[in-house]
């Protein structure tokens, strides 16, 4: 924020049909349930709106997407710019064909694999288990359970940070191991995924199937930001973390899961510099132990307050 005189100047943002919201909390919007504010918070009331603002806001001001919050830290002084939250205009799926949905960018992976159970779309079952929204998986390249989103992605539609609305196919995302190509300030509003056809009830045991193995090997309902690290080349984030004697390290509320050593936990008054503290305490003892640099996937933003 600019200061002059000792007072704040507060740039003219474009006007808007969705809620527009100054100094939002994000700590209720995440999953680690820590951090500062967003100095705005935007959920757009559809694609023109977030067009329009776009096309309206100052370039300089930065602009970021924001999902479920299931893989992000965001640090405690906040989030600069715009945060923009697809909602309930965004959770839609609809059927294109008989193997393809076009997906909006604010839909749930529960939303989307059921949808396709419904349709007898077989090979989007993994989304079941990956606690984010569309735009999230897009951006992310999430994947579970030997398939990820580039193994079913058509195409995405996305708002650049200009205001422009862009098609950009598979090859344009540039997809590696839980990245993508995705240009800076970019909103994803939707995706079409492609499957295979499969039975309803068949694709339903496999959702279930996933969802006992997660159950069983995750601490689903705790306060975290799943697969903290990615894992290195022929090796296993978890495998190397607890080799390092990490398993159940603590910095103060902020904890390594005993459960699953990839993923850190918020035992309830962890801060944001607590928990990704800790995050760099194990990849520097991991390194330590191993010669491994461990590489973050969980997206950290904002500033240290
Ligand atoms: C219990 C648990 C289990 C998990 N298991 C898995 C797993 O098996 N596989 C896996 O891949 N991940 C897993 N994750 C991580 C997480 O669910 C995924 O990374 C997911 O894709 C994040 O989606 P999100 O919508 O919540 O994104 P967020 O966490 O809100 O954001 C993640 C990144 O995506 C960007 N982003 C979000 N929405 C948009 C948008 N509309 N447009 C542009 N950018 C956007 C954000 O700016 C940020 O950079 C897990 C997380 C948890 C908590």
């Amino acid at each position: 924020m600019n200061l002059a005189a000792g007072r704040a100047i507060v740039p003219a943002l474009p006007p808007v049909r969705g809620r527009l919201t100054a100094d939002a909390p994000l700590a209720p919007l995440v999953w680690f349930k820590s951090g500062g504010a967003a100095e705005w918070l935007f959920e757009p009331a559809d694609i023109d709106d977030l067009c329009d603002f776009l096309a309206g806001l100052d370039p300089e001001i930065p602009v970021m997407g924001l999902g479920l919050g299931s893989n992000l830290i965001v640090r405690d002084g906040g989030v600069p710019g715009v945060v923009v939250r697809l909602g309930k205009p965004f959770a839609t799926v609809e059927r294109l064909d008989a193997t393809t949905l076009r997906c909006g960018g604010g839909a749930s992976g529960i939303l989307v694999s059921s949808a396709a159970r419904d349709a007898g779309i077989a090979g989007v079952e993994f989304l079941r288990s990956i606690p984010g929204t569309v735009g999230g998986f897009v951006r992310m390249n999430g994947g579970a359970y030997g398939r990820e989103v580039k193994d079913i992605l058509i195409e995405a539609e996305v708002v650049l940070r200009s205001g422009e609305r862009k098609t950009l196919a598979l090859a344009d995302l540039g997809y590696t191991y839980r990245h993508s190509a995705l240009p800076e300030g970019a909103i994803v509003v939707s995706a079409t995924f492609r499957g295979h056809p499969g039975e309803p009830a068949a694709i339903q045991s496999e959702m279930d199937r996933i969802a006992s193995e997660r159950e069983a090997s995750q601490p689903l309902r705790s306060k975290t930001g799943g697969s903290t690290f990615k894992n290195p080349d022929g090796h296993k984030a978890w495998q190397l973390v607890d080799q390092a004697g990490c398993r159940g390290l603590k910095i103060g509320d902020a904890q390594v899961s005993e459960k699953h050593t990839n993923f850190l936990l918020n035992l309830g008054g962890a801060s944001s510099a607590q928990i990704e503290a800790l995050g760099e305490e194990v990849r520097r003892r991991v390194k330590e132990k191993s010669g491994v640099t461990l590489e973050w996937e969980i997206q950290r933003v904002g500033i240290q307050p």
